[in-house]
C-alpha cells in the first residue's frame, strides 16, 4: 500500500488495476513497459476521490474546464506509439489531468514539456500528487500550436488533443529520427498518425486507428 497526500493506493485498487493492464492487453496493447508503467502509477490519483472504481474502466472521463482524461486504452496507444527511450526529451501538447504526462516520466522520459491552454488544468500542477518524485516535469501555460522553441528540438511530441492538421511549427521543433504522435481530424473522429523526420527534413508519415478527442484549440483561456 502506498499513501501521497490524501490519496491511498491500496491492494482494492491495485486489483482493480491489475484487471486494466489485462484488458488492455487483450484490446492489443502489446508493449511491456507501457503496461508496467500503468500498472504502477494510479489512475484515480488523477481524479476526484468519488471515482475511485470509474478510474479503472478503460473510459475516458470529464475533468475540470469541460475537457476530459483520456481513455486508458488510448494512453496506452499514444505512449505505445511512441517508443520512449531513457534519455528522451519529451513535448506534450495538452496536460489536463497529468494523468499521461505522469506515464511517459514513469517511462523513463529524461526530461517532459508539458503544456495546457485552460489556466484551471494547469493550475492543477501546484498539487500535482508525484511532485516530489518526478522533478523532470516542466509545466507551461500556453498554446501548443507553438511549441516551446526555446527548449527543442524534442525526441519525441505527443498531442493528446484532436489536432486540425499536423502543427507546422512542432514539426520544425522535432529532432531528426524522432516521432511526433497525434491524432488528426478527419470528420467525428481522429486519425492516429506517427511522423517521423528524415535526414533531409522531409516527413514520414504512418496510419493507425481512429480515436475521439476533445479538439485542440488555438490561444490561452484564462
Ligand atoms: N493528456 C490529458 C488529456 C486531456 S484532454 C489527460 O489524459 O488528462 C486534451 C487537453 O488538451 C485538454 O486539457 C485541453 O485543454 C488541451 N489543449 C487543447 N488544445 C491545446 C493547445 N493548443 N495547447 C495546449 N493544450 C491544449
Amino acid at each position: 500500500m502506498q499513501s501521497i497526500g490524501k490519496f491511498t493506493d491500496d491492494f482494492r485498487h491495485q486489483g482493480m488495476r491489475k484487471k486494466l493492464i489485462e484488458n488492455l492487453r487483450e484490446k492489443g496493447i502489446t508493449d511491456d513497459a507501457v503496461l508496467a508503467a500503468m500498472n504502477t502509477i494510479p489512475r484515480h490519483f488523477f481524479l476526484d476521490m468519488a471515482f475511485e472504481k470509474i478510474a479503472y474502466e478503460d473510459k475516458a472521463f470529464p475533468i475540470a474546464a469541460d475537457q476530459t482524461i483520456s481513455q486508458p486504452y488510448t494512453v496506452a496507444y499514444q505512449t505505445q506509439l511512441l517508443q520512449i527511450k531513457k534519455g528522451d526529451r519529451v513535448l506534450e501538447i495538452g496536460t489536463g489531468s497529468i494523468y499521461q504526462t505522469t506515464i511517459l516520466a514513469e517511462m523513463g522520459a529524461q526530461m517532459i514539456f508539458t503544456i495546457e491552454r485552460q489556466k484551471k488544468l494547469f493550475d492543477l500542477q501546484k498539487n500535482y500528487v508525484f511532485k516530489g518524485k518526478f522533478l523532470n516535469i516542466k509545466f507551461f501555460y500556453g498554446d501548443g500550436f507553438e511549441g516551446l522553441p526555446t527548449y527543442g528540438p524534442f525526441d519525441k511530441i505527443l498531442i493528446t488533443a484532436a489536432a486540425p492538421f499536423i502543427p507546422p511549427k512542432l514539426v520544425e521543433q522535432l529532432k531528426v529520427g524522432g516521432y511526433m504522435v497525434l491524432p488528426v481530424d478527419e470528420g467525428d473522429n481522429q486519425r492516429m498518425l506517427r511522423i517521423t523526420k528524415k535526414t533531409d527534413g522531409s516527413v514520414l508519415h504512418e496510419q493507425f486507428e481512429e480515436f475521439s478527442f476533445v479538439p485542440m484549440l488555438t490561444g490561452k483561456n484564462a
